[in-house]
């Protein structure tokens, strides 16, 4: 059926050595198998670990505000740091093979996504800065040894 054929690329070598090139390569496929079990570890742990006082509504927002939230990180990161245009030739290098490639060759099907070897450590990363910003520094309980439940209101002593 003409127009139906589908277009095969060869892709741009990013490495002399193939054992390096075979990890600037992955399938669309790749992300599914694996970002969903990790996805859903985290939301069966989450309802798992729930207290009684957690209403199935907070667990149904954090998933949508962390799906927004990250929407958001990741559009930053693209639009900021992968878009950079650095200066020298090394550099533009490192960015054309983190990024430009993808650009350079929008419809080659193995540069749609970013490989293991990248993604895994950034997961951590993010799962690192996310923990420490959101379960730390926002969601760790006030301190209340400190606290006077005298009326009219109750205060906490700073510091
Ligand atoms: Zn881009």
């Amino acid at each position: 059926m003409p127009g139906t054929e589908k277009r095969q690329i060869e892709p741009i070598r990013l490495f002399k050595s193939d054992f390096l090139e075979f990890f600037s390569h992955v399938r669309p496929v790749t992300v599914l198998v694996l970002w969903v079990p990790v996805a859903l570890f985290f939301l069966v742990r989450s309802i798992w670990f729930a207290s009684e006082n957690t209403a199935a509504a907070r667990i149904v927002i954090g998933l949508l505000a962390g799906w927004f939230l990250w929407t958001f990180v990741e559009y930053v990161l693209h639009r900021f740091l992968f878009h950079f245009h650095p200066k020298t030739e090394r550099l533009k290098r490192v960015f054309f093979s983190v990024h430009g490639v993808h650009h350079a060759q929008p419809l080659c099907r193995t540069r749609l996504v970013m490989p293991p070897v990248m993604s895994i450590p950034l997961a951590i990363a993010f799962f690192g800065l996310f923990h420490l910003v959101f379960d730390v520094l926002i969601g760790r309980p006030a301190d209340t040894s400190t606290c006077s439940t005298t009326a009219p209101a109750p205060t906490c002593a700073s510091g």
